[in-house]
């Protein structure tokens, strides 16, 4: 087993910068799971916590059954990914792959097969004799990879392992990475700032914000089921647009007034201030449910789809839109934008997503 369990954790550095704030999370038994958020969010300090690289300021961490605060890095049966891919330049893949299983005083025919076995399913077996300098730095992550595999660790750590790389490869190593983690079945804790990789890779994605917990959830409950105003803007790109509405109560549900427009929709919300969220790619060039008044600012052909940079008529607020790549309006004209009901998201004042209950229309009157 294991499992790693995190309990009401909390890192304060010197100067009492508290990086992570009462963190609770377990991952679970051959888990993949991503830790996201933005620069300076307690993400490295998390992940080095866990690894043991970083003292725990208050509360436990477990691997397995066993707590780990005072075992040493060594001990715990761990192997780390780094974006530097720390290989080391005098040794050969085969060498640097095996070190640690050397040092460790391992048998050489199991170092061996270990080896071999890890190259294999990383497709660097014609590489076991090169030099680091000799390799592409896809190639080099790759040696690194197997470096960590080839130690049969119990948990795997990486933190931002694919930022060195250009987007082609990282693409195509983030599909790797969750193919041998998957054969492997290793508990996984992965570090990232990117939302992207989180969506694609992840079990479920850990999301922290200022060093607290926002959520945990499988990728697709963290798009279409927020927590919250932080998370809904984080996850997606581009983001999620947001106005501040003020509701009241109408005979046909709730009526909406904002910068971008005033619409009424059937829902149910209690009358009040909010903020109003949809997404870019729920955004169409019919009106819908509920609608916004837009003039066009710029147009942006990405191929499969033309993102709209969009004004509201009324109060030059923001908007971005993904439109389907054959709608292409006049720039500077004005159009109306729809969206569905169920597509909207609403958030309280403290930024806490609110339900949206769809009221039951009837047609009897
Ligand atoms: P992330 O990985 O999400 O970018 P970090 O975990 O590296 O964030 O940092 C979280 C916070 O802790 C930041 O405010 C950072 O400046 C601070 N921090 C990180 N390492 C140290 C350190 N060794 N000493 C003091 N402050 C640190």
């Amino acid at each position: 087993m294991s499992k790693v369990r995190l309990s009401n954790v909390s890192k304060v550095y010197e100067d009492d910068i508290l990086a992570v704030e009462g963190l609770d999370l377990t991952v679970e038994d051959g888990e993949f799971v991503v830790v996201v958020g933005p620069s300076g969010c307690g993400k490295s300090t998390t992940l080095r916590m866990v690894a043991g690289l970083e003292t725990v300021s208050h509360g436990e961490i477990s691997i397995g059954e066993t707590v780990v605060n005072d075992v040493r890095p060594q001990d715990r049966n761990i192997a780390m990914v780094f974006q530097s891919y720390a290989l080391y330049p005098h040794m050969s893949v085969r060498e640097n792959m095996s070190f640690g299983l050397r040092l460790a005083g391992d048998d050489a025919d199991e170092i061996q097969r270990r080896v071999d076995d890890a190259a294999e399913m990383l497709e660097i077996s014609e590489l076991l004799d090169d030099y680091p300098k000799q390799l592409s730095g896809g190639q080099q992550q790759r040696v690194a990879l197997g470096r960590a595999i080839v130690r049969d660790p119990d948990v795997f750590l990486m933190d931002e392992p694919l930022s060195n790389l250009d987007a082609k490869l990282r693409t195509q190593m983030r599909t790797e990475i969750q193919r041998i983690q998957e054969s492997l079945g290793v508990t996984t804790i992965y570090v990232t700032h990117d939302q992207t990789e989180a969506m694609t890779m992840a079990d479920r994605i850990v999301i922290l914000n200022d060093g607290k917990l926002q959520q945990v959830a499988p990728p697709e409950e963290c798009y279409d089921e927020p927590n919250n105003e932080f998370v809904a803007g984080f996850i997606g790109s581009p983001s999620m647009n947001f106005f501040d509405v003020t509701v009241t109560r109408s005979n046909r549900g709730a009526h909406f007034e904002s910068p971008a427009g005033e619409f009424t929709l059937g829902i149910d919300v209690p009358p009040g201030e909010y903020t109003f969220g949809v997404r870019p790619e729920d955004l169409t060039a019919e009106r819908e449910g509920g609608y916004i008044d837009t003039i066009v600012d710029v147009v942006e052909p990405v191929g499969s789809d033309n993102y709209l940079y969009l004004k509201t008529t009324r109060s030059t607020s923001e908007v971005i839109a993904r439109v389907e790549s054959d709608f292409r309006p006049e720039v500077g004209g004005e159009i109306e934008l729809g969206f569905d009901i169920e597509d909207i998201h609403l958030f309280d004042a403290d930024g806490e997503r609110m339900p949206v209950t769809e009221l039951q229309m009837t047609d009897s009157a």
